[in-house]
């Protein structure tokens, strides 16, 4: 045998060895070899690897120490959404979900709950293909995350290769990356011996550990894994969630041993109670319990809100509460320009973290329960919440305590506050307010919203103090010599940040919308709302009431919107933001024609069409007619001779308009892209789609792609700008050579979608 076969298979056989040492160490707990032996062996396997960089294999063991350190990670698109959960405190929600359940899968289904402990860390899903590890991916917004492979190889109860003979074709096991309270606990009292601030709490943590662009710190973190859900599963079938957890535990995974189904819901509350008593002893920390159907189909046929799936719940454990001396009261000064009283508190241990800082929510509720510097206050804190002060112990009281006044100016610039129109909330009225800019920039430049890589709260400091950043826009000016004179920002990271910001001008109107002050426009909503506008132009016009009733707007947030959007200095901030090329419009068009969800009534008799030629053509466009005028109606096609319709419409403000307007209407849902909007990253280009894509189907492709700007058409030709080629390309990729059209894989599409 040649030498290099030798080579060849001896390192099969020891990242074999490895591989099942790691597992029986890690995940069964029941190693066969000292600590000695593995040394030995692993040695060897690194010396093999590093003789034979030919044969090199990003699945093998000895990548479990990390590699290289990245530049950036990579953003790729979940083959499925990852939804977050629904959650709740309260047994009496508990039992509600169970009746929603019942009542959607109707009275002859049957079915139980799987339930398992809510361990707190990080979601992340690993995607197998034929058995091999190819992407670890965090949650991020639930439709793109962070691909963080090369840091999930580093987590030794993550198989890199799924322990069976014949692994599916695609199997995306979802689950929560954590850090054991031991392992927390002995990086903490490493870093306070080094003269460092210890880590809050075990989830900070491990999210912050994720991040790292160097695999090999991540590696020494000692992360773990345990499976909580399905992604994509291609080649392999699961009746219920259990059945998918035994499979994952004989791939390889390590499984929870509190799993438990359960008949029905008293009994799910019966686990509930009695995990409770048990989670303290647990060696990781949980906040409460996943209440789920455990049959798939049936979870299938929930379906899910916008936010979270119907079938799942999360239930949990209620807050924590601690005593402590509040120090003093800092006025923090918010991005829509709100004072806010913020506590300092003798730090306290709470919920598993020290807390410090609690919020004290605003100066009426301050007055209202009468806290004072210097009080013993009950602080409270219950999962994400952030802490905040519940209430004060006048018992406890010295005589030495001080009230807490609000503040008559902005404590950044000085201006007198003013009171917001039917709020408690103080604010700073000053438009050029530096710390309300500050904070401006600062959610803006976030990850949430437009994810701006490098551009963090020092620097955001600077450019405002340094005047070269007025506003939002004037990010989109900046040029390299006016950061090089900065503190610690040399040519390179000047670049890095100019590339950074200019890259977030494609990030579509819903990050857009969370990322701009508006008062209480959240992210799901601000999501939800440029899913259904898909124009900003839809929104700078728009009444509260028509917020309210076409995007489905609570009342609150319509008013809130319209205003905001009717204020002449944000519109120019608008125009602003897309005359230099920010996107304005969102990635995902409504799915059929431009009237898409748009209802309509047609009455009396219309000069050039009949009645039935007006319904086929909204069709058509995406929208629907019904025959009855209601709340639900968005438009009256009324002709000559209307009748009750006519007046009903006008009594529920429904808008009226003639054939003329609905032949407008009929033209602009043909072109929705016509209006002036900012052009997407692909726009012009044109791409052909050929073979399978790992990760969608054509007609998704196509859609994206249409969505970002570009056009698809069905024939290489010259005019093919991209030839997108997934398994089995067949004639066109020949042609698309031959032509010198540039052919991409999947991977180079999504950054292209991307914009980088
Ligand atoms: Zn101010």
């Amino acid at each position: 045998m040649a030498p290099q076969l030798d080579a060849a298979e001896e390192l099969r056989r020891l990242r074999e060895e490895v591989a099942r040492h790691d597992y029986l160490y890690y995940v069964l707990a029941e190693p066969e070899i000292s600590d000695a032996e593995y040394d030995r062996l692993f040695r060897r396997l690194k010396e093999l690897e590093e003789a034979h960089p030919e044969l090199y294999d990003p699945n093998s063991p000895v990548h479990r120490v990390g590699g290289a350190p990245l530049d950036a990670f990579r953003s790729v698109v979940h083959a499925r959404r990852m939804l977050s959960l629904d959650n709740t405190y309260e047994r009496g929600e508990l039992l509600e979900f169970d009746r929603r359940v019942r009542k959607a899968l109707g009275p002859g289904a049957s079915f139980r709950y799987a339930v398992d402990p809510k361990i707190d860390g990080c979601a992340c899903s690993l995607r197998y293909e034929e058995g091999r590890l190819v992407l670890a991916a965090t949650r991020g917004d639930g439709v793109r995350g962070d691909d963080i492979t090369q840091n999930a190889r580093t987590i030794r109860d993550v198989p890199l290769r799924l322990r069976t003979k014949r692994p599916p074709q695609v199997l995306e096991v979802r689950g929560e990356v954590f850090m054991d309270k031991e392992t927390f606990a002995a990086i903490n009292a490493r870093r306070v011996a080094e003269g460092e601030e210890p880590f809050m709490n075990p989830r900070n943590t491990t999210a912050g550990t994720l991040k790292l662009l160097d695999s090999r710190l991540v590696a020494a973190r000692k992360l773990r894994f345990i499976p909580h859900g399905l992604g994509e599963v291609v080649g392999t079938a699961f009746a219920t969630y259990t059945e998918f957890l035994d499979r994952c535990s004989v791939y390889g995974f390590r499984r929870s041993e509190h799993v438990r189904r359960c008949a029905d819901i008293e009994e799910v509350w019966e686990f509930v109670e009695d995990f409770e008593r048990l989670r303290d002893g647990l060696p990781y920390e949980v906040d409460g319990v996943v209440v789920r159907v455990d049959e798939l189909e049936l979870l299938e046929r929930l379906g899910a809100t916008s936010h979270h799936p119907r079938g799942m719940i999360a239930f949990k454990y209620a807050a924590e509460q601690a005593i402590t001396r509040l120090n003093e009261v800092e006025v923090s000064v918010g991005k829509t320009g709100t004072l806010t009283p913020v506590a300092h508190l003798e730090p306290v241990r709470l919920a598993g973290t020290t807390v410090s800082r609690a919020s004290l929510h605003n100066f009426e509720e301050v007055a209202r329960k009468d806290i004072r510097i210097g009080d013993q206050v009950v602080v409270e804190k219950a999962g994400e919440i952030i802490p905040y002060v519940v209430r004060s112990l006048p018992e406890r009281r010295t005589g030495s305590e001080r009230p807490i006044a609000p503040p008559e100016r902005c404590p950044a610039c000085g201006t007198p506050v003013r009171k917001r129109e039917g709020e408690v909330a103080i604010v700073c009225p000053n438009r050029s307010c530096p710390e309300v800019l500050r904070k401006v920039i600062r959610y803006y430049a976030s990850r949430r919203a437009m994810d701006i890589d490098g551009l963090g709260e020092k620097l955001i400091d600077q450019l405002v103090d340094t005047g070269l950043v007025r506003s939002l826009g004037d990010l989109y000016r900046l040029r390299l010599e006016d950061l090089v004179g900065l503190e610690r920002m040399g040519k390179r990271s000047g670049q890095k940040l100019l590339a950074a910001i200019e890259r977030s001008k494609t990030r579509g109107l819903g990050r857009l919308l969370n990322a701009l002050p508006i008062p209480h426009l959240g992210r799901s909503n601000g999501m939800d709302l440029a899913r259904k506008a898909g124009r900003i132009e839809a929104l700078l016009n728009a009444s509260a009431e028509e917020l309210e009733r076409r995007y489905k707007l609570g009342p609150v947030v319509s008013a809130d919107v319209a205003a905001w959007f009717a204020d002449p200095e944000n519109r120019a901030l608008i125009e602003d933001l897309r005359s230099v090329g920010v996107r304005t419009d969102e990635e995902r068009p409504p799915a059929a024609g431009g009237l898409a969800g748009k209802v309509f009534v047609i009455t009396g008799t219309l000069p050039r069409r009949s009645r039935e030629a007006c319904k086929q053509a909204i069709e058509a466009a995406g929208g629907k007619v019904t025959s009855q005028v209601s709340r639900k109606t968005d438009y009256l096609v009324a002709g000559e001779k209307p009748g009750s319709k006519l007046a009903k419409a006008q009594a529920l403000g429904v808008r009226i308009i003639d054939e003329d307007a609905l032949d407008r209407l009929l033209a602009e849902a043909d072109r929705p892209d016509a209006v002036g909007t900012a052009p997407g990253p692909l726009a012009g280009k044109v791409f052909v789609v050929t073979g399978t894509l790992a990760r969608r189907s054509r007609e998704e492709a196509k859609q994206a792609i249409e969505a970002a700007g570009g056009k698809v058409s069905s024939q290489v030709s010259r005019k093919t700008d991209y030839l997108v080629a997934g398994e089995k390309p067949g004639s066109k990729l020949a042609k698309a050579q031959a032509l010198g059209v540039r052919v991409i894989d999947e991977e180079a599409f999504d950054r292209l979608l991307a914009g980088d």
